[in-house]
């Protein structure tokens, strides 16, 4: 069957089904990219301490044939991936001591972050949760009432933060469910979503996803997390249309990635179409120093020197904050 039709029935498909078709072998994924493995440092073994996942509207927007394709670059295992870098670790930005309990985090002032599920549609290779030990730490349904206890017996919590993972692989019941009881909670002002699944899985948003969201009682929050402007395709623009015409706010966070998108002219460019379809560009992260990432790290000067580069072309409301996380803060850091 011609390529060009077997892309356009999968993306007739609902959410559910295009998640359970997206490539999990680097072997299906360079051929899709008509790649040689042998113009790759791939790597199986790192395939198997973290796995491959990449759906196909993320792999549609690379460049076919270009091994240093910068999407192809987030989500390919390679040896790189082995290598032990100094002051990298398991738990980088310290969520393990930030836990009151199984999946719920209480590391800042005001704000509770619930970890909803390890699953993930995609399986970004830089991932600062890519060691984080879910089995334990995820917050299964039968311990919600758990979690709802401990927000409501604090009455400085005024945000809750639905994470994982990606929340919103969360059943449409479930994710339902979970937003009745924090509405419930009279001295919650807002629900803030992070999610990849906008960018990476757009038939995650549909009409029915949509109204939970935007008829919650509460401010509805959405983070979505693109690091480059070749993610933003029409499938994306499509779904963010849906959510920003529901009155939803939205923005963006990215991560700094050697690579992927430390040039000026890409963060500028990220920007420029974060905003027509929508998105306000809100944090540039230093990457979080999990193991296995270590080949992406951009340093502290150099993403200081790109940040100036992008305030001296674009007006501020579309500089991203460059900030960085260090475990056991009472915030993030900004540093410029
Ligand atoms: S979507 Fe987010 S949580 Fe999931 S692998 Fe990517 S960076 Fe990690």
């Amino acid at each position: 069957m011609p390529e060009q039709l077997s892309e356009t029935h999968h993306f007739a498909l609902n959410w559910q089904l295009q998640l359970s078709e997206a490539f999990t072998t680097i072997e299906d994924l360079c051929e899709y990219l008509e790649l040689s493995l042998n113009e790759l440092a791939i790597s199986q073994a790192a395939s198997k301490q973290f796995a491959m996942r990449v759906p196909l509207s993320f792999a549609a927007s690379m460049q076919k044939g270009n091994p240093d394709d910068p999407l192809l670059r987030q989500v390919l295992p390679i040896r790189d991936e082995l290598v032990d870098y100094t002051n990298f670790s398991l738990d980088p930005v310290g969520d393990i001591q930030a836990a009151v309990q199984p999946g719920v985090l209480h590391k800042y002032q005001g704000r509770v972050l619930l970890i909803n599920t390890g699953s993930c549609a995609i399986n970004c290779r830089y991932c600062f949760r890519r060691n984080f030990p879910y089995n334990d730490l995820q917050l299964s349904k039968q311990q919600e009432s758990g979690a709802i206890e401990y927000i409501t017996s604090d009455p400085t919590i005024t945000e809750i933060i639905l994470s994982g993972g990606d929340p919103l692989l969360l059943s449409d019941a479930r994710l339902a469910s979970l937003i009745r009881q924090i509405e419930a909670i009279g001295h919650i002002k807002r629900i803030r979503i992070h999610s990849r699944l906008p960018i990476v899985l757009p038939a995650r948003v549909t009409d029915e996803l949509v109204k939970i969201l935007a008829n919650c009682s509460k401010q509805m929050i959405l983070v979505v997390h693109s690091n480059h402007a070749n993610e933003i395709n029409g499938r994306v623009i499509t779904a963010c249309n849906l959510l920003k015409n529901s009155g939803i706010t939205l923005f963006n966070q990215s991560v700094l990635l050697k690579g992927v998108n430390d040039n000026a002219a890409i963060l500028c460019d990220l920007s420029e179409k974060l905003l027509a379809v929508g998105i306000i560009p809100y944090y540039l992260h230093l990457l979080d120093k999990a193991t296995g990432t270590g080949h992406f790290e951009v340093s502290e000067i150099e993403a200081k020197i790109l940040v100036e580069q992008v305030q001296n072309t674009l007006p501020g409301y579309l500089v991203p904050k460059l900030v960085k996380e260090q475990a056991g803060a009472a915030s993030k850091q900004y540093l410029l």
